[in-house]
């Protein structure tokens, strides 16, 4: 079969050939072999390096997936060229990997592709610096992300009075994932909430309800941008349930503690 896919993972065997992990939407992720794609001279020598885009072709044979042949749509290696950007974009392939299920289609009505996300997602991380920082990618990257595998904060209106904005502030509940403004939020409430910069709302309603190519594009204040990084990370987190060995070498990169 003939489908378009990213390398989000990648295991040497031998000499010259290696396992790919491919994100697609028709398969989700998929384990295939690249024979020989090690070599020098090796047709397959681009589209199986890491963060390859590309249209795969593969075979199936009893249970296992061997590349055919593929022809590269679009690479991503300059990012390797920057340790922070390989680590973030490390750490997005190491989500989707985890959340991904294997040989399972991904596409359906009214949901994003898949591929064309993190396509955009590689994209935004390796010209980051010119029109945002790669902190804003990342929080654009959990948050959508989230809205993809089903965990839509609810970013509408205050879920109590209906209202869109409030002069007194929206406060976003950060484990109900929704929004309550500050004229509704009960006193006595005690559960954890942030209340939100005008900046910070309006980034995340950007993210969540624009078109896929645009989900990437707003900027915001440093404060915000502070905001919304912590807002977009623990959401992510809490719903997938996990953590991710990419993130903390990410952070502790960007800490400088490496
Ligand atoms: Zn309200």
């Amino acid at each position: 079969m003939t489908c378009d896919g990213i390398v989000v993972g990648r295991r040497d065997i031998g000499e010259n050939s290696c396992f790919i992990d491919i994100l697609t939407d028709e398969l989700g992720v998929v384990e295939a072999t690249a024979h020989g794609a090690s070599k020098i001279n090796s047709s397959l020598l681009s589209s199986a390096a890491l963060f390859s885009y590309s249209t795969f072709c593969l075979n199936k044979n009893k249970l296992r997936y061997t590349i055919n042949s593929a022809k590269p749509r679009f690479s991503f290696h300059e990012i390797g060229a920057d340790i922070e950007k390989l680590a973030l974009a490390s750490y997005f392939a190491q989500a989707v990997k985890f959340c991904t299920p294997s040989e399972q289609e991904q596409i359906g009505e009214g949901r994003d592709s898949l591929v064309r996300f993190f396509a955009i997602a590689l994209y935004e991380t390796l010209h980051a610096g010119e029109t945002r920082s790669l902190e804003a990618v990342k929080a654009a990257f959990e948050l959508r992300y989230s809205v993809i595998l089903g965990f839509a904060p609810n970013l509408v209106a205050c879920h109590n009075c209906g209202h869109y904005e409030c002069g007194r502030g929206m406060y976003f509940l950060t484990r109900k994932s929704k929004l309550v403004c500050a004229d509704c939020l009960n006193p006595e409430f005690e559960g954890e909430r942030v209340l939100l910069l005008p900046e910070t709302l309006f980034a995340m309603r950007s993210v969540v309800f624009s078109p896929l190519e645009r989900c990437f594009k707003f900027s915001v204040s440093a404060n915000a941008e502070k905001q919304l990084a912590e807002i977009a990370e623990d959401c992510f987190l809490y719903r997938t349930e996990r953590s991710f060995t990419a993130l903390k070498y990410y952070k502790d990169l960007t800490k400088g503690e490496i």
